[in-house]
């Protein structure tokens, strides 16, 4: 395995759960736009190759941000528990919508 084996690439994204017991999804991006990183508080230029950190809640909905690869590598992946490689087809924005509603319904009572 390479030293970049614990960072998402374009065939692999890497799942594991915070603290909260929330999915923490990190998938290779290509900005857009201009992003500021929550681990630096320092910019993402358009263009580069960053981390999405999506988080897909264990109470429903999801949340996504912006992340340095470097910075989420260094400073998120020490907190997340049970961190595995996952194809990176299983970690598209509509898939993970879809799994943040499916938790959301489970929770409902009626
Ligand atoms: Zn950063």
């Amino acid at each position: 395995m390479s030293e970049h084996a614990g960072l998402p690439s374009v065939r692999w994204s890497l799942r594991g759960l915070n603290e909260e017991g929330d999915e923490a999804w990190l998938i290779r991006g290509v900005s857009r736009k201009l992003y500021r990183c929550p681990g630096c508080h320092g910019e993402i230029e358009i263009g580069a190759e960053h981390t999405v950190v999506q988080y897909v809640r264990r109470l429903g909905g999801t949340e996504h941000h912006h992340w340095h690869r470097r910075c989420a590598e260094e400073l998120l992946v020490p907190q997340l528990q049970g961190l595995k490689r996952v194809p990176a087809g299983e970690s598209s924005q509509d898939k993970l919508e879809a799994r943040g509603r499916r938790k959301s319904g489970q929770r409902r009572r009626r």
